[in-house]
């Protein structure tokens, strides 16, 4: 019998930094979306993964690993904070109460951010990895000012409103030194579309078959790799003049669907 829920709590005794005083941090191991309050909390409450001192008050951000378990969704989601760690098969199983889980859709986050941002993806309807290359492709457009503005660091893929849709979600890009001050793209469906028709064959065409159950880290990083490795074999390719037209043709409708007002692209 597969479990039904495999959240797990744990208490873990902190040093405070500031004071030096010890004190107790109780976090989680596993969530699972069966607690419901818990995964409400995994998607709205920013003060989750974070440790008040009981004795200053200072308040401490706690990068531990964690992993996301969506049974109906079939999403498992590792934030794993050293990107050298490896998760073992059986870590997963004995976390899932179950010997299989080659349905799921398996994917690993190296910080909480990410790790909230990949989850938010995977519940929609549409590929991870697609938003991923969208996500990079719009901040190339951004002229320097701008990047130095809206730091890399912070920008990241949320909800568009309050509704929060799981198929309405926007690029983010928050200002630097201007807490909670942020420009909100939402990302239309033209451009998922043109994204997907462009690039989505050339991800299944690289795509291990064997990789489902491995964990990978679909972030900016891949997304860079990904994007270069593509232009790189344009260039190469006798077919170069079509494949350069779609790839202009791309960023000419990232332009005119996310940036059509306060950032202009160069
Ligand atoms: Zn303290």
């Amino acid at each position: 019998m597969a479990k039904k829920n495999g959240t797990h709590d744990l208490d873990v005794t902190i040093q405070c930094p500031a004071c030096h005083e010890y004190g107790v941090f109780h976090t989680w191991d596993v969530i699972d979306t069966a607690d419901a309050k818990l995964s409400e909390r995994v998607h709205f409450d920013e003060n989750l993964f974070f440790y008040t001192c009981p004795h200053c008050h200072a308040k401490i951000h706690m990068e531990s690993k964690c992993l996301y378990i969506d049974r109906d969704k079939k999403l498992l989601v590792w934030h794993i904070p050293d990107p050298k760690e490896r998760v073992t098969s059986k870590e997963v199983q004995d976390a899932l109460g179950s010997p299989s889980f080659t349905t799921y859709t398996c994917r690993a986050a190296l910080t909480w951010g990410e790790w909230r941002e990949k989850i938010i993806e995977l519940e929609s309807s549409y590929d991870d990895r697609l938003y991923e290359i969208i996500k990079y492709g719009a901040y190339q457009l951004l002229s320097q000012e701008d990047k130095d503005r809206l730091p890399l660091e912070a920008y990241h893929i949320d909800y568009a409103d309050d509704s929060h849709d799981p198929d309405k979600l926007a690029l983010v890009f928050m200002q630097k030194d201007a807490k909670g001050m942020a420009y909100v793209y939402p990302i239309t469906e033209h451009l998922k579309e043109v994204t997907k028709d462009i690039f989505l064959p050339i991800i299944e065409q690289i795509a291990d078959a064997n990789r489902k159950a491995q964990f990978d880290r679909f972030g900016y990083s891949w997304a860079r790799q990904f994007t270069t490795y593509i232009i790189k074999a344009a260039e190469e390719d006798k077919n170069r003049e079509t494949y350069g037209n779609l790839i202009g043709f791309w960023v000419k409708t990232i332009g005119d669907e996310i940036f059509r007002a306060e950032v202009k692209p160069e």
